[in-house]
């Protein structure tokens, strides 16, 4: 028996996040710079190292692999990878296979990811106005999003919706997109906006919109039940009793999910993140590429990161100035 993986405060970790990508073929404007620099494809893991890679982990104990990216469906044959994936949900090793997509390429793929084995998949999406949606995402286009979303439905996987909370930007659809998340079966979160890389343009579209206020908006309207629900995470879930609906808040800016953390980040370049908000990482890349013929190193280097996971972030928006700000974008490490 392979012993898992368990961090120094006693946490396990069997939680996956794989970014496949730093590419995207949106520009968030609290993602990415509209000029952004992209990583030569050398850097890149290869899909047979990100099979080996996630493979390993699963080997290790991981069950639930959440890909990402930048935007995971715009990577060149990486449905070939999901497909690889499968096996292990089949042999019941692999809980979880899911997905965290802006939607654009859902129309195309959405069968197929069902056929892989993915059952849910959240999907961003900050606005239901035309307009507005192509402001923040720079060069999205809303209707085929929905079109996306449509196809998601149809082929039978669970939708959520992920929505940044952007003060004196999607403020004013917060009911409207309660309720046409409520009208389509579909659970919502708010996440708030975090410090991460340099966009310059901060401010210019929206601001930091604190999940306490945003709450109590809510509950103007709404009478709100805390879920114990928890998912090892900073997302917290209510209930909209009118509704039955499940709203989820992110606010990875406070202290009170890291206690128990049960996941790691790999990048797109094979550096394994601990925490999110820590610089600290693992080359693993080098592990796999310096060892084609054994996994032995690449388990010693997971090992040996694991040691390192940290207690916790030190993200803090108390201050005027934004503290504990990450330098990498979330397109790198995956959000
Ligand atoms: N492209 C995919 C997407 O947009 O869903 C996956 C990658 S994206 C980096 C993952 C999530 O991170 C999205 O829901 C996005 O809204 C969120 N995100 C990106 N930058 C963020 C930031 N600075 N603060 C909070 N959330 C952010
Ligand atoms: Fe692309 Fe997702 Fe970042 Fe938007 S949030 S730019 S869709 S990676």
């Amino acid at each position: 028996m392979t012993a898992p993986l368990i961090d120094p405060f006693a946490r396990p970790i069997d939680y996956l996040r794989v970014s496949v990508t730093d590419r995207c073929d949106f520009r968030c404007v609290y993602c990415m710079s509209e000029n952004m620099t992209f990583l030569p494809k050398k850097e890149l893991l290869t899909l047979e190292e990100l099979d080996r890679m996630c493979s390993t982990f699963v080997r290790l104990g991981v069950q639930k692999l959440r890909i990402t990216g930048g935007e995971p469906l715009v990577r060149r044959d990486i449905m070939t990878f999901f497909r690889s994936m499968t096996r292990h949900i089949e042999a019941g090793d692999l809980r979880e296979l899911t997905l965290t997509t802006n939607g654009s390429q859902l129309e195309r793929f959405a069968d197929d990811l069902f056929a892989a084995g993915v059952r849910r998949v959240n999907i961003s999406l900050d606005t239901l106005d035309e307009k507005k949606f192509a402001d923040v995402t720079r060069w999205g286009r809303l209707p085929q999003v929905m079109r996306g979303i449509d196809a998601a439905q149809r082929a039978g996987l669970r939708v959520k919706i992920n929505a940044v909370a952007l003060k004196g930007f999607n403020e004013e659809e917060l009911f409207s997109i309660t309720e046409w998340c409520a009208s389509r079966d579909i659970d919502l979160t708010w996440i708030e906006v975090m410090p991460m890389g340099d966009i310059g343009n901060e401010d210019r579209i929206g601001q930091y919109w604190k999940l306490d206020d945003l709450r109590a908006q809510l509950a103007e309207r709404y009478t709100i039940t805390d879920l114990p629900e928890r998912t090892g995470g900073p997302a917290r879930y209510v209930r909209l009793e009118e509704t039955g609906q499940k709203i989820g808040f992110i606010t990875p800016l406070t202290h009170n999910f890291c206690e128990s953390c049960n996941r790691v980040r790999l990048t797109c370049t094979g550096e394994l993140f601990m925490c999110l908000g820590q610089e600290d990482n693992a080359d693993l890349r080098s592990a796999l590429r310096n060892h084609p013929a054994s996994d032995a190193p690449l388990e010693e280097a997971i090992r040996e990161a694991i040691s390192r996971k940290p207690k916790g972030h030190d993200f803090d928006y108390s201050r005027q100035t934004v503290d504990g700000r990450v330098s990498r974008h979330m397109s790198h490490t995956g959000g």
